[in-house]
Formats: C-alpha cells, structure tokens, sequence
C-alpha cells in the first residue's frame, strides 16, 4: 500500500527525471544561428529584426547572419512591352 507521503516522493523525483532529461535532451532542427532582438547591427547599423538571425561580432557587438538582410523586395517590372 503506498502512502500519500511515499506517492509524492515518487512524484517529485519523476518530475525532476523528467527535467533532467529535457536538459539533456535538446529540440531537433536547431539552427546554430544566434537571434539578438533589438540590436544593432555593425555592419549596416540596422536594428536585427526578431525574426532575422544573428552573429555575434566581438565582445558585445551583434551583426546580421546574412548582411544586407534578405528583405521582400518587390518584383521588378520589366520595362519591355509587348
Ligand atoms: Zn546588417
């Protein structure tokens, strides 16, 4: 018969094997690209997006992963008719 004490001993050291797992065991398909929200950039003085990926340039500076940043550009129109 198990005790309530010795179920939420059980409990606990499953969760904490549990974690220690999780630590372990990192998400698949990481990108070893760094984000820096906010920062900017030093090699085009541009603020890095959230969304755009980062390099670490020095001690404390931070510069676009592909610098210019890739923006969506709009298509270009040919200026032929016909
Ligand atoms: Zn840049």
């Amino acid at each position: 018969m198990t005790t309530p004490q010795q179920f939420l001993i059980t409990a606990e050291s499953r969760i904490l094997a549990e974690a220690d797992i999780k630590e372990n065991e990192r998400p698949g398909g990481e990108d070893h690209s760094a984000h820096a929200p906010g920062r900017t950039c030093k090699a085009c003085g541009e603020i890095i997006e959230p969304g755009q990926a980062a390099r670490r340039r020095g001690e404390s500076d931070w510069a676009h992963d592909v610098c210019p940043p890739q923006q969506a550009q709009p298509p270009q129109r040919g200026g032929q008719s016909g």
